[in-house]
């Protein structure tokens, strides 16, 4: 019998994720499914939060992946820290920081934001000047913003709320495996991720961390957290000590993946990893710049793994991408919002960044382009 799956075309994944997954993470994920509460899937478990600490550059017990898409993190680290009426601070430049604002709204947060043009960074000075202004239960942030190809600076911001009462929460979604994430030197009380990004796993697991503050913050809710899948305090039971508890059907082959993926990334070296980011980054742009096409973002604020640049005047955005994918087999991303219609996102990260697919996409466009 044939399958709609045997039509799958092999599509070179260069959007903003999913990313291109290596074999040995396919082969993993296809690994006989263990029961949840196995023994030995245990110790997959405990390695897969190890090595999490170590790509995430934290001591935090609680790091661990969630199930769910890198949204869940995010929901996961709302849902737990906020309480109805508590003050939130949302920097914004984008998709992601907007996706924040709403998810703190619906838990009843007061929720203020600051705005930035989508394209341009986070200026620093303008969140201090806010913090003076005002106290924050949260302060939350997106350090690769996605939707722009922007990189927000994470350690500033974390340096101006040392010392504060503020927790601080970071999106590292899609910066996380791709450039460095260090979670405990800039002071990171709450972070999540997704594995499809730079992890180079199918979409399905976030990442997430939490700092001893954030965990007394949960503890000390006066409010159960209102939503029981992603309840950490009831998770943690499940993650950890040495009765394990069930608490839900863990995503067992997703782990698997994770486990895979985390040790090719840690066997490569983190150091290595973001060099080679950044070097087809600048082998990318170095071909755009060549056939004429301009990149969204000022240099210093450009994301390695994501590049956004401005579709040439007179160009069916539609069109082009619809024939990367149907002779080309490349997948890029479309603009969001704002950018809709204006730009192009080309992803290159985790298992994408290297310089053959580069090379593919750059000769494809060009002959697109003509
Ligand atoms: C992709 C992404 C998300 C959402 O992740 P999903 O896996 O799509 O749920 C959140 N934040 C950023 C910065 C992202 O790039």
């Amino acid at each position: 019998m044939d399958s709609r799956l045997d039509g799958i075309d092999e599509v070179l994944l260069m959007g903003p994720g999913p990313s291109c997954v290596p074999d040995e993470v396919y082969r993993a994920l296809s690994r006989k499914t263990l029961g949840h509460l196995d023994p030995y899937f245990i110790g997959i478990m405990d390695d897969v939060k190890r090595m999490l600490q170590r790509v995430m550059m934290t001591g935090n017990r609680l790091t661990i992946p969630v199930s769910g898409t890198g949204s869940a993190g995010m929901e996961a680290c709302f849902v737990n820290l906020v309480e109805p009426g508590d003050r939130v601070l949302v920097l914004v430049n984008g998709v992601f920081g907007l996706r924040m604002q709403d998810v703190a709204s619906r838990l009843g947060a007061e929720v203020d934001s600051l705005e930035f043009e989508w394209g341009t960074p986070v200026r620093v000075e303008r969140v201090a000047e806010k913090l003076r202004a005002a106290d924050y239960k949260i302060v939350a942030m997106v350090h690769a913003e996605t939707s722009t190809g922007v990189r927000n600076p994470a350690a500033e911001v974390g340096r101006l709320l040392e010392g504060s009462r503020s927790l601080y929460l970071l999106d590292a979604v899609t910066s996380l495996g791709g450039i460095e994430v260090a979670t405990d030197a800039w002071g990171v009380d709450a972070l999540y991720s997704g594995s499809q990004k730079c992890l180079s796993t199918p979409p399905g697991l976030a990442p997430l961390s939490f700092s001893g503050r954030a965990l007394e913050t949960v503890m000390a809710r006066k409010s159960k957290v209102p939503n029981w899948y992603l309840d950490v305090g009831m998770i943690t039971k499940y993650w950890e000590g040495k009765a394990r508890f069930y608490h839900h059907t863990a995503p067992v082959n997703m782990i698997y993946a994770l486990h895979q993926a985390l040790s090719l990334i840690l066997e490569e070296g983190l150091e290595h990893v973001f060099a080679r980011h950044l070097e087809n980054h600048r082998r990318l742009v170095a071909g755009l710049e060549k056939l004429g096409v301009e990149m969204l973002v000022e240099p210093e604020s450009r994301l390695p793994m994501l590049n956004s640049v401005r579709i040439p005047e007179g160009t069916d955005d539609k069109a082009v991408r619809g024939r990367l994918r149907a002779d080309y087999k490349i997948e890029i991303g479309a603009g969001l919002g704002p950018l809709a219609g204006k730009i192009w996102r080309f992803g290159l990260m985790g298992h994408t960044a290297r310089p053959e697919n580069v090379d593919s996409l750059l000769s494809a466009l060009k002959a697109i382009l003509v």
